[in-house]
């Protein structure tokens, strides 16, 4: 990418596509198109369409997504499914239409099946059946990867699918309900010590084990393979380590510096068991993680702090 490339970032203010935006304004990009949901809602086909046909982006970073976390995704099923194939069918469309270079889309580590083999390559995809709880939101990333699989097969555009494993960073959902774990954790943790509450709840059994990935450093992989890798197959992007919910609860706990004791609720559900990406086509690429889960976690705390001092 050129230094004055127009580059459009959909969904520049979510946590994803904010890493992104600091990235690139970071190393001297200073021809970026941004727009906000009020301004352009990327479900309205026309609406993107005249919005391509206007602006012409050279490159197209697809961060805008419907996301939540494990409730999120069960309750509401039908948006996730909606708004999500209709986000991404009418970008990756206008990009082919409007001869976008590149356009670079991001996925999930849930898009691999429920039960695949650990660590989850690339290959594995389409495998098996997927987890329930997640499903509409599955469906839908697989439908975009396809999409650019097609488009690229078809069309021969240059479109790429980068799969993230779970994410967490600054611009999280702290949303009570409907946030991701980490978060939900940080929020409730620093809750219970403000009010000195003796016991704090973590979801489920605290045995699934998770690998987290700080939102800044996967913007660091996007940008890095926006400008090295030219494949139709995607690419998971990861730590390559993983911890049990259990373990994760317990590192939050102490950079929080809460005192009280953890009580997991079993009425909660745990989703997959697992889902460790293997990280070997990247790193074989030449990337890797930067940001430890321990600094990362310390760096959004202190973030979220600031944050609550603002206010
Ligand atoms: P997932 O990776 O798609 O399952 O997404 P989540 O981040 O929502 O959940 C990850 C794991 O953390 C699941 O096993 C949850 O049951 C567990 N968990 C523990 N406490 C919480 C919480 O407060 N919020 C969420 N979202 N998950 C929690």
């Amino acid at each position: 990418m050129e230094k004055n490339a127009k580059i459009y970032i959909a969904g520049h203010r979510g946590m994803v596509g904010s890493a992104i935006h600091r990235k690139l304004r970071a190393l001297g990009f200073d021809n970026l198109l941004l727009r906000t949901s009020d301004k352009l809602d990327l479900r309205n086909q026309q609406a993107v369409a005249d919005f391509f046909a206007a602006e012409q982006p050279e490159y197209v970073f697809l961060a805008a997504a419907k996301v939540g976390g494990i409730l999120a995704n069960n309750a509401l099923r039908a948006d996730f499914l909606y708004d999500n194939l209709a986000i991404q069918n009418n970008v990756v469309h206008q990009a082919y239409v409007h001869g976008v270079k590149k356009l670079l889309f991001l996925g999930s580590s849930c898009i691999y099946p429920k039960l695949a083999p650990q660590p989850i390559k690339e290959e594995y995809l389409l495998t098996g059946l997927l987890e329930p709880t997640n499903e509409p939101y599955a469906i839908a990333k697989i439908a975009g990867i396809k999409l650019c699989e097609a488009y690229h097969d078809q069309y021969g555009c240059n479109f790429i699918s980068v799969m993230p494993t779970n994410l967490y960073g600054y611009h999280d959902n702290y949303h009570p309900e409907h946030s991701h774990v980490l978060p939900a954790l940080l929020l409730r943790l620093h809750e219970a010590k403000a009010a000195n509450q003796p016991t704090v709840t973590v979801w489920g059994s605290g045995k699934p084990m998770r690998e987290f990935l700080f939102a800044d450093d996967l913007a660091d992989a996007c940008v890095f393979l926006m400008g090295s890798y030219d494949d139709p197959q995607l690419v998971n992007v990861g730590t390559g380590e993983d911890l049990s919910i259990k373990e994760l609860a317990y590192l939050i706990k102490s950079i929080v510096g809460y005192e009280g004791e953890l009580v997991f609720d079993p009425s909660k559900p745990d989703g997959t068991p697992r889902k460790l990406m293997d990280v070997s086509k990247l790193q074989a690429l030449g990337w890797h993680h930067t940001t430890s889960l321990e600094m990362g976690v310390r760096l959004v705390y202190e973030d979220f702090l600031a944050s609550c001092s603002g206010q």
